[in-house]
């Protein structure tokens, strides 16, 4: 479905972003792969993906905070396989703290990552879609790209600015044949969720399930996590003809979450 396509995405040695890795190399797609992690692991993750699924995988090391750092992983997507076709901005952190006892590097530290770092992705790689004639962005966003949450200003500042900003590149390509949308998930467990369901677990005296179980069930109607493979399948299907129509739109998969 997506072969002869090449695909950055970015934090994709962890959760939502290995979850979409996977199932683009499943349907064809070349990657460029991105994250933090130990060498030997990383290493081990884009071999099993070339293996798996019969595709090229490259690394690229780029800090996501850096904006040079991101023209050079666009760089190599093009040195490597001839394009960049897809591009998917979801490298992200999380801290939460109130307003007033928010630490300043934190909050620089959400918006260099969450906001800015899509914001350079986009524009280092939209000269190679524009001269193709093709592009599918897709920005992960969050259900806190919709509505918020206390204690989490600098996320909810950063992932409404994404939905928002990709309105604006939705406009400035749209009839090119790029489109630019937003995947807003709510809760799906992934170390970043993990550390907050500990945080709730020693702070209200809970263990660790019915923590998880509070987070869940206050915001997810549904009462079950999103899955990262069904992330990867929303992303996947954005990047079809049949979604070629589909730019400049915020889409939730949050059981429910933002429907409240
Ligand atoms: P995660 O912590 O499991 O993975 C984050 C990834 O980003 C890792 O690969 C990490 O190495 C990478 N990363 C972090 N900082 C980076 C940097 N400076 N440069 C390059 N890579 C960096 O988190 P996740 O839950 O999979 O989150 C992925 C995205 O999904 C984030 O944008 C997050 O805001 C969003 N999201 C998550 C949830 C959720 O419930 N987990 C919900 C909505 C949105």
């Amino acid at each position: 479905m997506l072969n002869g396509l090449n695909a950055i995405v970015t934090g994709s040695t962890s959760g939502i972003g290995l979850g979409i890795a996977q199932v683009l190399a499943a349907k064809g797609a070349n990657l460029v792969i991105n994250g933090f992690g130990e060498d030997e692991a990383i290493e081990q993750e884009r071999a099993a993906i070339e293996a798996e699924h019969g595709v090229k995988v490259v690394y690229s090391s780029a800090d996501i905070s850096k904006p040079d750092d991101i023209a050079a992983m666009v760089d190599l997507c093009v040195s490597s396989f001839g394009s960049v076709d897809i591009l998917v901005n979801n490298a992200g952190i999380q801290h939460t703290a109130s307003v007033e006892d928010f630490p300043a590097e934190k909050w620089h530290a959400v918006i260099a990552i969450n906001l800015s770092g899509v914001f350079f992705g986009m524009q280092a790689a939209l000269p190679h879609m524009r001269a193709k004639g093709f592009g599918r962005i897709i920005n992960i966003g969050s259900a806190h790209g919709l509505v918020a949450s206390a204690n989490k200003s600098a996320y909810v500042a950063a992932k409404h600015g994404v939905v928002g900003m990709g309105k604006v590149v939705a406009l400035e390509t749209a009839g090119t044949g790029i489109t630019c949308n937003t995947i807003c998930p709510g809760w799906v467990h992934t170390p970043l969720v993990q550390k907050q369901i500990e945080a709730m677990a020693q702070e209200q005296g809970f263990s660790v399930e019915e923590a998880s179980d509070k987070l869940l069930c206050a915001k997810q109607p549904s009462g079950q996590f999103v899955t990262p493979e069904q992330i990867g399948e929303l992303a996947a299907f954005l990047c079809t003809p049949a979604a070629a129509q589909i730019t400049g739109t915020a889409l939730p998969i949050d059981g429910g979450w933002t429907a409240q």
